[in-house]
C-alpha cells in the first residue's frame, strides 16, 4: 500500500490524509500555460512545484495520471497573432514547443497528457449543451453563453467569496448582457474577424471562454470526479471557482476534484537583481546561465504554499549551494569506488555520524515529503548529509577506508535525486555544464583560461613561483579556482 501521505486541501482549509479514488492511483489535473510567449519564472515556479508532487507520488508508488492543459485559445493569443501578422493557432503552436523545451530543460516530468483546447471543442459544447439543458446556462442578447452563477448555491466554496461582493468591475456591454454580474462566458461569439479561430456550435460561430476548457478536458481523461486538481493560488478564483461549478452542474455530480493544491505567488525581488545576471525573468534566459536545477534548489527550499520573493541574487546563492551538494556527491562517489571496504567501527567519529545519518536519511526525507510535500525540510535533511560527508571528506585517514560509509550516502543522493530532481547528474558534468555557462555569461572564452592555467603549469616546471602564484590570483580573481592534483591541474568557476 502507498504511505500515508497528507496534503493541504484548498477546499477545506485543512491538512488532510491523500485518499485516493482507486487505491494506488492518482488523477491529476494541473492547469497549463496560455501560449502566447516564452514561459516566465512565475510558470517555472508553479511547474516546478508539482512536479516535485508528481515525482514524490510515484516514488511513493502511486500510478500517476497526469493531465496538463496548453490554453491554445484566447483572447491574449488573438490579440498578439494580430500584433505580429500571423495565424493564432500557427502562434499558440509555436509557443507550446518552446514551452515543452523549456520544461524539458527544467527536467520536468512530462504528463501523461498535454491537451490543447482546439482539440477538444467537441468535449467543450458537450458540457456548455449540458449546462443549458438543465438551466445552469443562458445564451445572452450579445450572442455569448453564460454560466448562471446564482444557479449553484454552492458557488464561492474554494475561495470563500459571496456573490454580493461581485458587483462591480466589467464593462457595461458585458455587463448589461449578464443576468448576474459575476456569471461568466462559456463561449464567446465570433466578432466577425476572420482571423479569429472560431468554432460552428449551436449557439451560433464562436469560441469557448476560458474556464470551460479545464472541466471539459479534465473530464474528457480523469473522469467526472477525479483526485487532485492543482494550480497557482492566483487560479483560486474565478477559474477554478468557476471549474467547480460548471463541472458539478454539468455533471450533476460532485465533488469535481477530491483535493485542491495551490501554490503560492512569486515576487519579483527587484532591489536583489544582480547586475550580472540582469532582470531575466524568461526560463530560456535562465538556462542560459545557470543548470536548471539551481532553480529547482532555489524553489524548492521553499514550501511550495509559501509566497517566493524571486532575485537572481536568491539563484546565485542557489547555485552556490548545489555546487557544495554536488562537491559531496563527487567526494561520496569516489570513496565508495576506492576506499577500502573497512568496517563502520574502524573508520573514527565522523565516518560512524555520516554512516548513521546517511541510514536514517530515506526515512526523514520521504517523511518531510509525505507532509504535504514538504520539499523544504526534506532539503534541510540533504544538507545535514552533505555536511556531515565534507566533515568526514576532510578526514583524509578515515577517508581512504570509507567505501563501506558511503553505500547509504549514495542511494541517498539517488533519492534526492529522484524526488527532487536535485544532484541528478554526473558530477563533473554538472561542473562542466556551470563551467561553460557562467564563462559565457562572463563573457569569457575556455581557451583564454586554459592558456592561463598553462601560463601557470609552466611556471611552476620552471620552479618560478612568484610567477605561478601571479597567475593563479588573476585566475581566481576572475572567479577561477585551480585545483592541483598529481596528474596536472584542473578548474572550476567559483560560484557566489
Ligand atoms: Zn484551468
Amino acid at each position: 500500500m502507498p504511505a500515508p501521505i497528507r496534503l493541504y486541501n484548498t477546499l477545506s482549509r485543512t491538512i488532510e490524509p491523500l485518499e485516493t479514488r482507486e487505491p494506488g492511483k492518482v488523477g491529476l489535473y494541473v492547469c497549463g500555460m496560455t501560449v502566447y510567449d516564452f514561459c516566465h519564472i512565475g510558470h517555472a515556479r508553479a511547474m516546478l512545484a508539482f512536479d516535485f508532487v508528481v515525482r514524490h507520488l510515484v516514488h511513493r508508488g502511486y500510478d500517476v495520471n497526469f493531465v496538463r492543459n496548453h490554453t491554445d485559445v484566447d483572447d491574449k493569443i488573438i490579440a498578439r497573432a494580430k500584433e505580429r501578422g500571423t495565424d493564432p493557432l500557427a502562434l499558440s503552436a509555436f509557443f507550446v514547443n518552446a514551452l515543452e523545451e523549456d520544461l524539458a530543460a527544467l527536467g520536468l516530468v512530462a504528463p501523461t497528457r498535454t491537451p490543447k483546447v482546439s482539440e477538444h471543442i467537441g468535449d467543450i459544447l458537450d458540457l456548455i449543451g449540458k449546462l443549458v439543458e438543465k438551466g445552469h446556462a443562458y445564451k445572452a442578447d450579445n450572442g455569448d453563453v453564460y454560466f448562471a452563477v446564482e444557479s449553484y448555491p454552492a458557488y464561492g466554496q474554494l475561495s470563500g467569496k459571496k456573490l454580493d461582493d461581485q458587483r462591480a468591475g466589467e464593462r457595461v456591454a458585458v455587463e448589461a448582457a449578464k443576468r448576474h454580474p459575476a456569471d461568466f462566458a462559456l463561449w464567446k461569439a465570433a466578432s466577425g474577424d476572420p482571423t479569429e479561430p472560431g468554432w460552428d456550435s449551436p449557439w451560433g460561430r464562436g469560441r469557448p471562454g476560458w474556464h470551460i476548457e479545464c472541466s471539459a478536458m479534465a473530464r474528457h481523461y480523469l473522469g467526472d470526479t477525479f483526485d487532485i486538481h492543482g494550480g497557482g493560488i492566483d487560479l483560486v478564483f474565478p477559474h477554478h471557482e468557476n471549474e467547480i461549478a460548471q463541472s458539478e452542474c454539468g455533471t450533476g455530480h460532485g465533488p469535481y476534484a477530491r483535493y485542491w493544491m495551490h501554490n503560492g505567488h512569486l515576487t519579483l525581488d527587484k532591489e536583489k537583481m544582480s547586475k550580472s545576471l540582469g532582470n531575466v525573468v524568461k526560463i530560456r534566459e535562465i538556462l542560459r546561465e545557470v543548470p536548471g536545477e539551481a532553480l529547482r534548489l532555489l524553489f524548492g527550499e521553499t514550501h511550495y504554499r509559501s509566497p517566493l520573493p524571486y532575485s537572481t541574487e536568491g539563484l546565485v546563492r542557489a547555485l552556490g549551494a548545489l555546487d557544495r551538494i554536488y562537491s559531496a556527491k563527487e567526494t561520496a562517489l569516489e570513496v565508495a569506488a576506492k576506499g577500502a571496504p573497512t568496517p563502520i567501527e574502524q573508520v573514527g567519529d565522523p565516518g560512524k555520524e555520516l554512516y548513521a545519518l546517511a541510514v536514517a536519511f530515506p526515512a526523514h526525507f520521504d517523511a518531510a515529503m509525505d507532509d504535504d510535500f514538504n520539499t523544504a525540510e526534506a532539503i534541510a535533511h540533504l544538507f545535514d548529509l552533505v555536511r556531515a560527508v565534507n566533515r568526514f571528506g576532510n578526514d583524509k585517514k578515515a577517508r581512504a577506508k570509507g567505501a563501506l560509509v558511503m553505500g547509504p550516502v549514495v542511494t541517498a543522493f539517488s533519492l534526492a535525486a529522484n524526488v527532487l530532481g536535485i544532484a541528478a547528474m554526473e558530477p563533473q558534468a554538472f561542473f562542466d555544464e556551470v563551467k561553460q555557462k557562467r564563462l559565457a555569461a562572463a563573457g569569457k572564452s575556455p581557451d583564454t583560461v586554459e592558456a592561463l592555467i598553462a601560463a601557470r603549469a609552466a611556471a611552476r616546471v620552471a620552479k618560478d613561483w612568484a610567477e605561478a602564484d601571479r597567475l593563479r590570483a588573476e585566475l581566481d580573481a576572475e572567479g577561477i579556482v585551480v585545483m592541483d592534483n598529481p596528474t596536472g591541474s584542473t578548474w572550476r568557476m567559483r560560484v557566489e
